[in-house]
């Protein structure tokens, strides 16, 4: 008998077995496919290396601007595609190695819940005092839209050997975005369509609508609003029908539609867990109905995030050794898209905020007045959402490179500082950094190097 059997070896797993193994506890970590999950594999890491590319094919473009001769000359894949995998590689084989240098003993093999406190590999059984599911998600679809050939999603979409002319994008949340915005500075024709009135529909409402103006400004289409009908392809595309009776056309489509959890015909409903729309329900300690078997990850309902997932597991490793950790609050984990422009935010939007607290203030810094934003030549804001004379209950970003400055949203918004517990402390000149030092000076009444 083991303290812990995980099953999934994901961001959400790995974390719960390495910080279990740290706490001493004799952990079994079950994984089919690549230890590191849909993060390492084919979400996070990946993306971002593609988005990292495509910033260098923008700086190659921009040059002139900056005095710099240089030319954008084209994409050529394989190499992207190898610095892509290079970088993925050395972090498999360092997480590799990290799990191996603890006390967890690793099963490759799909596992299944058949009892309460056992799961079954490869006809091995392994039983555990606790049991974490953590078993991931997989790129969603819509009833009767087949992933196939030149219809795919985001798994497909970052294995691609080519850069497309054209693309149609069904989604305009974080995934479409990213993928819209590398597709777009590798020179491809994209059109994204969202059901929903905006894009990234989920953000304050200034960012959606600052997004919107960055991606007309790009080039980049878009549809809001509008839904989608049916697709069909042909040897050389696709062709897309919205409800509107509108029809597009492109080289291939890209479902980016929303993650399922990836639970059926594991055994969790044949072993009693309550489920919903195959999500593993879990009160707030991340335990689920049935005693001893907890869930982490994707598969809980919430935000689908990697770093929701480390905390989740490190969470349910202290709870099963006694530690009676602090329950994590949702509302205080960052999101960060990374398209050009990046989106960073914490917290309540303004409209969230207003329901939730009544009165709220709230104010916008503009990256034109920050020095380091208008040498790098990016636009955006910063906007702070506070409780009247109280704490920053919502911080929102936009503008390159924001994404790096959501550590210190996160401090302000979990510690409940309000812009006059910040105002004192110094922001380094020049940086984007600083604009929220400036936001602060403006909320606590005294702005600097902003009117008044
Ligand atoms: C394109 C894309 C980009 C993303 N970008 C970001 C980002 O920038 N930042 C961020 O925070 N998040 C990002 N995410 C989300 C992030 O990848 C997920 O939130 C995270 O991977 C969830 O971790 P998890 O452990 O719940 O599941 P997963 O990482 O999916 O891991 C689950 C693991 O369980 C294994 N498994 C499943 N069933 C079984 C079984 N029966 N037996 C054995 N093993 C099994 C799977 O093989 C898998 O390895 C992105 C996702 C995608 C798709």
């Amino acid at each position: 008998m083991h303290d812990i059997v995980i099953l999934g070896g994901g961001s959400g797993g790995y974390a719960t077995a390495l910080r279990a193994s740290q706490l001493g506890l004799s952990v079994v970590l079950i994984e089919q496919d690549k230890l590191g999950g849909t993060c390492l594999h084919r979400g996070c890491i990946p993306t971002k290396a593609l988005l990292h590319a495509a910033e260098v094919a923008d700086t190659a473009r921009e040059g002139e601007s900056f005095g710099v001769h240089s030319t954008f000359n084209g994409i050529d894949m394989t190499k992207v595609n190898s610095y892509k995998d290079g970088v993925i590689n050395r972090l498999y084989k360092g997480l590799q190695g990290l799990v191996a240098s603890r006390a967890i003993t690793y099963v490759e093999g799909s596992g299944r819940l058949v009892a309460p406190n056992t799961v079954e590999v490869n006809g091995e059984r392994y039983e555990g005092r606790n049991i974490v599911l953590a078993t991931g998600s997989y790129a969603r679809s819509l009833p009767g839209l087949d992933i196939a050939g030149l219809v795919m999603t985001s798994d497909q979409a970052l294995q691609l050997d080519y850069v497309p002319t054209s693309v149609i994008i069904l989604g305009g949340g974080v995934i479409g975005v990213e993928f819209a915005s590398v597709w777009r500075s590798f020179g491809v024709d994209v059109t994204v369509i969202e059901g929903l009135p905006t894009l990234v529909p989920a953000e304050d409402a200034s960012v959606s609508k600052a997004m919107e103006r960055a991606f007309r400004k790009r080039g980049i289409n878009f549809k809001t609003g509008v839904r989608f009908q049916s697709a069909d392809q042909d040897d050389s595309g696709v062709n897309v029908t919205l409800e509107t009776g509108e029809t597009l056309r492109a080289d291939l489509l890209l479902v980016a539609v929303g993650r399922g959890p990836r639970t059926q015909g594991l055994g969790y409903e044949e072993q009693g867990i309550a489920m919903d729309r195959g999500f593993v329900l879990t009160n707030e300690r991340l335990a689920t109905n049935v005693p001893s078997v907890f869930a982490v990850g994707d598969i809980v309902p919430g935000l689908q995030l990697a770093h929701r997932g480390f905390q989740q597991g490190i969470f349910v490793a202290e709870e099963i050794a006694g530690l009676a950790p602090l329950t994590i609050d949702e509302t205080g984990i960052p999101r960060v898209t990374y398209s050009e422009p990046e989106i960073a935010s914490i917290g309540y939007t303004e409209a969230q905020a207003k329901e939730k607290f009544g009165e709220v203030e709230s104010y916008e810094y503009n990256l034109g007045g920050n020095g380091k934003s208008q040498i790098l030549g990016t636009a955006g804001f910063i906007k702070l959402v506070r409780q009247k004379n109280g704490p920053v209950v919502g911080v929102h970003m936009i503008g390159s490179r924001v994404g790096e400055l959501v550590g210190e949203a996160q401090l302000v918004y979990n510690w409940e500082a309000s812009p006059e517990d910040v105002t004192p402390l110094i922001h380094a000149h020049p940086t984007q950094n600083e604009a929220f030092g400036e936001a602060f000076l403006a909320l606590a009444g005294k702005p600097l190097h902003a009117h008044a």
